[in-house]
């Protein structure tokens, strides 16, 4: 495998049930990562981290321009190749953090891997929350992309982000994710904006969905040990006040996803 002089040799192999890049969710599907037999020993360890990094590599992805639509949406503005995650690089490396599920001599059990089967995969790292993860990390603005996003697959999306920071996917998550969707509706832009401020009464996983979702610390977020189910969220001289409902008691988050919002909080604008 030679790219621009410099030579990558497959470690492995990805194994998935997804053989056409059309049929691969943007998510990824479960799978395995077949290493090569002289590989093997060094994934010692590995099994100990609950997350590994996987850099693949795309055969014959070269880049077509050096601007792209961000996630190929020909309605959000051009970036800068190299400010996207476009597959189409000068060096085709893939890079995916994924939950590493099992390892079994040299094969590893991955979910989600956005990548199909027979893909070479050029290295494997463990991922480590204390040098790889910037909480507070900046990014440009993702509501206009959000609003592109069919409104249950953004939820689910939305979840699943939240979750990475709250460890489950519960129903009080759900909860505050809805709310955080509702409140960049209101607010038209994206909860990471350094002019949102939280103040929440709300329990822990409502209140951790807000904050995954506003990457915020203590100067932005706070949280109240007087809680009585409500959560503030101003920008500017808008405030939002929602009130969440004691009634229904949700179980799961994916009776969240189905409810409305009046059934899950009320909201107070001024
Ligand atoms: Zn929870």
């Amino acid at each position: 495998m030679k790219t621009g002089g410099i030579t990558l040799r497959p470690i492995g192999y990805v194994r998935s049930s997804v053989t056409d890049p059309k049929d691969l969710p943007f998510e990824g599907v479960p799978a395995q990562i077949e290493i090569l037999e002289r590989w093997e020993e060094a994934l010692d360890g590995i099994e100990n981290y609950s997350h590994i990094i996987v850099l693949g590599h795309l055969n014959g992805a070269e880049p077509r321009s050096l601007k792209v639509h961000p996630m190929g949406i020909s309605s959000l503005p051009e970036v800068g190749l190299l400010a996207s995650r476009s597959p189409h690089r000068p060096n085709p490396i893939t890079v995916t953090v994924t939950r590493l599920l099992r390892r079994k001599s040299r094969t590893l059990s991955v979910d989600p891997l956005d990548l199909i089967d027979g893909t070479p995969v050029v290295d494997i790292k463990p991922y480590h929350p204390s040098t790889d993860s910037v909480f507070g990390a900046t990014t440009p603005d993702r509501f206009g992309l959000f609003r592109l996003i069919p409104e249950e697959e953004l939820l689910r999306h939305l979840v699943r982000e939240a979750s990475r920071f709250h460890g489950e996917a519960c129903a009080g998550l759900a909860i505050g994710v809805r709310i955080a969707w509702r409140a960049m509706k209101e607010l038209a832009c994206d909860l990471r904006s350094r002019e949102v401020e939280v103040l929440s009464k709300a329990g822990g996983c409502m209140t951790d969905a807000v904050q995954a979702l506003t990457g915020a610390n203590s100067k932005r977020l706070r949280r109240s040990d007087e809680l009585d189910d409500t959560i503030a969220i101003t920008k500017g001289d808008r405030k939002l006040a929602f009130a969440i409902s004691q009634d229904p008691r949700f179980r799961e988050a994916e009776e969240v996803l189905r409810a409305r919002d009046e059934e899950i909080f009320t909201l107070h604008m001024k």
